[in-house]
């Protein structure tokens, strides 16, 4: 009797819980005017801590995004308003910062080089191979001159390699200036300085690539924006297409008027923003970015046509 008022308890239980999940199982309707989350990353390593995710909870991270119907989107194409992600996911834009050791390092087994299952690599390439459709994608503002150990992942001899690997595999590289300068601090030759020495110091590694996109150090803006949005010094012509922010929540939609390619908020990676923003989106869902699979069309919620920010001709808008 007790045994089985206990198993009808647990099921209930079980049930309760399966209807508290529906979200992630219900289609959402495509809504193009929703909100993105750009996930901002500091160490891989341990322990968890302010600046630092376990490769454990970044795994678990992968984990739960998937399961929630979130898919891989890189940075530039979300601000070319190419959403590739299938229909009925949402984009989720990943990135690392500072380039710290545990977010790419390789490591040497019998005799072979190879990069280290516990780090932030490592753990998106063995998460991707297991999940394709999780799509691929993130973004590295690396800093090519910073002392060790943020100086391009510090292994000095794979250095190279590791930013060849990124690009040829899909991934990004940013700016983040050449060793972290406070971009408020500086006169504007200094911040013209810091920006193109280190694209050039990258491109000493990858020739050909046109770094997009410019993460500022503790967030903090120079004192005129246009010195990071284009220029030249130290001989070479940088171009900046996108600068993130250190907080403030999820994106506004690069189809939406709010959107503001040099003012992108990020959201710290770290258990509770997460957990408070996974949730927010579970509890509004027609507040999230989802894609009607289409790239080539732009599918809005009726009614918040004046939402739009003015768009290419070659994008169609689709009313719902
Ligand atoms: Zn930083």
């Amino acid at each position: 009797m007790i045994r089985a008022a206990l198993a009808r308890g647990v099921s209930g239980v079980a049930a309760a819980l399966l209807c508290a999940l529906p979200a992630a199982a219900q289609p959402l309707p495509p809504n193009e005017l929703g909100r993105i989350m750009v996930l901002e990353y500091h160490k891989i390593d341990y322990p968890e801590e302010r600046w630092t995710r376990t490769p454990e909870n970044f795994r678990r991270d992968l984990e739960t995004l998937y399961a929630r119907g979130y898919r891989l989107q890189n940075l530039n194409a979300v601000l070319d308003g190419k959403i590739t992600v299938p229909a009925g996911t949402t984009p989720v834009v990943l990135t690392f910062d500072d380039s710290s050791p545990g977010q790419f390092r390789y490591v040497v087994k019998d005799g072979k080089v190879e990069i280290d299952p516990k780090c932030g690599v490592g753990v998106l390439e063995a998460f991707i191979k297991e999940k394709p459709d999780f799509g691929r994608g993130a973004t590295f503002f690396v800093l090519p001159g910073a002392s060790r150990p943020n100086r391009l992942f510090d292994q000095p001899e794979y250095e190279g390699k590791k930013l060849q690997f990124l690009v040829s595999q899909g991934y990004e590289i940013g700016n983040h200036t050449l060793w972290h300068a406070n971009l408020g601090k500086y006169d504007e030759p200094t911040v013209r300085g810091q920006i193109a020495e280190a694209q050039v110091w990258i491109r000493r590694h990858v020739p050909e690539y046109q770094i997009r996109s410019l993460a500022l150090p503790h967030g903090v803006y120079p004192k005129d924006l246009s010195w990071a949005q284009s220029g030249t010094a130290k001989g070479t012509t940088y171009k900046t297409d996108a600068i993130l922010m250190v907080a403030g929540g999820a994106s506004p939609s690069p189809f939406a008027r709010m959107f503001d390619a040099f003012r992108i908020p990020r959201i710290q990676a770290v258990e509770r923003d997460l957990t408070t923003w996974l949730g927010y989106f579970e509890k509004n869902p027609s507040e999230r970015f989802v894609s009607d699979g289409d790239a080539s069309v732009v599918t809005i919620p009726s009614g918040k046509r004046d939402k739009l920010k003015s768009l290419p001709p070659t994008l169609k808008v689709l009313e719902r």
